[in-house]
């Protein structure tokens, strides 16, 4: 007897709608975020596909939001949410209103699809658990989403130097909590020489997922009332953004030596970085402090590259709604916005997964280790 097809995203950060079903094709679509317009992020399962050849259609795709995001995209797939790989995908923009096409050849009965590798609650909550209990390093929650969820924050270093280190922003870039794993990691590791020179340097504040609500609901950029977190650190409130202003007070009790927000970006194949150009206070060094971790990032790994990457600000023209941008100009800190691709990474690709969680873990780590050469050129006094 032949299992029907199934579509389940009912559960922690699922997104999808099941349109119509004709044999072993069927047609789908997106939610847009709470109370919001945008939509990209798509996490779901299907069931009932042994030994059959689907073909999943996620339509409407024109009106996503970054349209750009999705020719040369390959969908994330996984029997065991272990190991994730792409799946066969071509995209059309003139087919309903455009059509991301997904082939796949099913061995097992259950598949699970996402836009990127997931990175669930549960696993955030284990990383959290299994951090704070690592020698020297503490446990603060800064307050709490508006669904009530904690936004929580790890504590390290003994050091002047404050560092303050944050994702997930926007929800869907989970590849942005891997990178955080990558990093904290990296930082517990008592035999990593750059994470002792950095704790003795540096005091680090660590904020693995500033979004929460947005992850759970299966959102891509915001937060349960449909709020965009990087477009309000002029002025958060409790009403729209109490996760952005949770942090900022935060970080107005330490002061900001050197941030970085980290992010995916839907449309670029590669690894860059945003710096806060354009800002109206710029303070003597501040420039080429950041000029000196991109150089020294460029070289410590190959996944990084300057090539590509997004326009700069001219002058006075920064957007201080943005945190990196805020921060350089209240703080006049080192701020930066790390980007890696939901795409392939063209520079260096793997066929077999893509840019992946695991890539994205070992640059949090190369992060890691270029800032503690940074840090090594810095007068101890600073
Ligand atoms: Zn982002």
């Amino acid at each position: 007897m032949t299992q029907p097809i199934a579509i389940d995203a009912h559960f922690d950060s699922g997104n999808i709608e099941l349109l119509r079903q004709s044999g072993d094709t069927l047609t789908l679509a997106i939610h847009q975020d709470q109370d919001s317009d945008f939509f990209q992020w798509f996490h779901f399962r299907a069931t009932g596909i042994a030994g059959r050849t689907i073909t999943l259609r996620i339509t409407n795709l024109e009106a996503s939001a970054y349209p750009g995001g999705w020719p040369h995209y390959r969908a994330c797939v996984s029997t065991d949410r272990r190991l994730w790989t792409r799946a066969d995908t071509t995209y059309s923009a003139a087919e309903d209103g455009g059509t991301l096409t997904i082939t796949y050849k099913a061995e097992s009965n259950i598949a699970w699809f996402a836009y990127f590798t997931p990175y669930s609650m549960e696993r955030h909550h284990d990383l959290i658990g299994e951090m704070a209990a690592q020698p020297g390093f503490a446990y603060r929650c800064l307050g709490h989403s508006l669904d009530g969820q904690s936004i929580d924050c790890l504590e390290v270093g003994e050091g002047p130097l404050e560092v303050w280190l944050y994702a997930r922003q926007h929800p869907g870039e989970s590849m942005a909590e891997w990178w955080m794993e990558g990093a904290l990691e990296a930082l517990a590791d008592p035999a990593n020489p750059h994470a002792r020179l950095l704790r003795q340097r540096c005091r680090f504040h660590i904020v693995p997922n500033a979004n929460p609500d947005g992850s759970v609901r299966g959102h891509l950029r915001t937060n349960a009332v449909g709020v965009n977190l990087n477009r309000e650190w002029h002025e958060p409130s409790p009403e729209r953004s109490p996760e952005v202003l949770a942090i900022r007070n935060a970080m107005d009790d330490t002061g900001v030596d050197f941030a970085m927000d980290v992010h995916g970006d839907e449309a670029i194949a590669a690894v860059f970085m945003a710096g806060f150009d354009g800002i109206p206070s710029l303070r003597p060094g501040q420039q080429a402090g950041y000029d000196r971790y991109i150089e020294l990032l460029d070289r410590r790994t190959p996944d990084f590259q300057t090539r590509l990457g997004y326009p700069k600000a001219p002058a006075g023209k920064a957007n201080l709604t943005m945190s990196t941008n805020q921060l350089a100009e209240r703080f006049g800190a080192v701020a930066m916005t790390l980007e890696m691709p939901f795409k392939e990474h063209d520079p260096l690709p793997d066929t077999l997964q893509g840019w992946s969680a695991e890539r994205s873990m070992r640059l949090g780590e190369d992060c890691i280790a270029a800032l503690a050469e940074w840090v090594h050129d810095v007068p101890a006094s600073a």
